[in-house]
């Protein structure tokens, strides 16, 4: 059902042509993850070159990284997760999305988070946070991630957290205590305990495993 619905809103969102974007992209990219599964919808910036011609969010090695973060949280990118970005068509050279074009999208990603329903959203960088929430100038990134807030999209509150985003951990290798990489793995962790306490994907697999293993006995 949510699949259909959002196969509608991906048919609109291939012939958009309501901002500049629209113009050098190759690719829309509107999704990844399973809409009827999904608990969470993780909003990232802006698809950058790799994302603009595989149509996917958060590939190459920032979204590897990603994946590596959220396996070992035992969050599932295929299950778990809804990933979208604050625009469907990368902006040139990989520049940050103005205002302007993430409001003209946004009638995408409203619907998107309307039809999904998470039961939280996690705001993936800078950009993404800076779209939902007013900082004042003492507010940064590193003081806000990790903290659970409400936001509010398109008329209906959500429980939301903020996590560094993939690229800027590609800078930063240490994982000493407080380091962005230690942080992001606390956050993961949390989210994972705080929204997906009931989902153990280990124990799915093993299960899947031990019957696969003793299918012929
Ligand atoms: S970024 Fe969004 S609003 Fe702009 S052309 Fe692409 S789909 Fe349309």
């Amino acid at each position: 059902m949510k699949k259909s619905c959002l196969e509608i809103v991906q048919s609109k969102c291939e012939k958009c042509t309501a901002c500049a974007l629209g113009k050098t992209r190759k690719n829309i990219v509107f999704s990844d993850g399973n809409p009827e599964t999904a608990k969470i919808v993780l909003i990232g910036e802006a698809p950058g070159e790799m994302e603009d011609e595989s149509g996917k969010p958060f590939v190459g090695r920032a979204g590897q990284l990603l994946n590596d973060f959220l396996a070992e949280a035992g969050i599932s990118r295929d299950e778990d997760l809804y990933i979208i970005n604050t625009v469907k068509c990368r902006p040139p050279q990989n520049r940050v999305p103005e205002d302007s074009e993430k409001a003209e999208c946004r009638k995408f990603l409203n619907a998107q988070v309307d039809i999904i329903n998470p039961r939280a959203i996690i705001l993936c960088g800078a950009t993404a946070l800076k779209s939902f929430v007013n900082l004042d100038k003492k507010q940064t990134i590193s003081k806000v991630r990790g903290q659970w807030m409400t936001i509010n999209v398109d008329g209906k509150d959500y429980k939301a957290m903020t996590i560094f985003h993939p690229s800027y951990l590609l800078r930063n290798h240490s994982l000493d205590e407080g380091s962005p990489r230690r942080l992001m793995k606390e956050d993961l962790k949390n989210i994972k305990d705080t929204i997906l306490p009931d989902v153990n994907h280990f124990e799915d697999n093993k299960v899947e495993f031990i019957n696969k293993e003793l299918a012929t006995v």
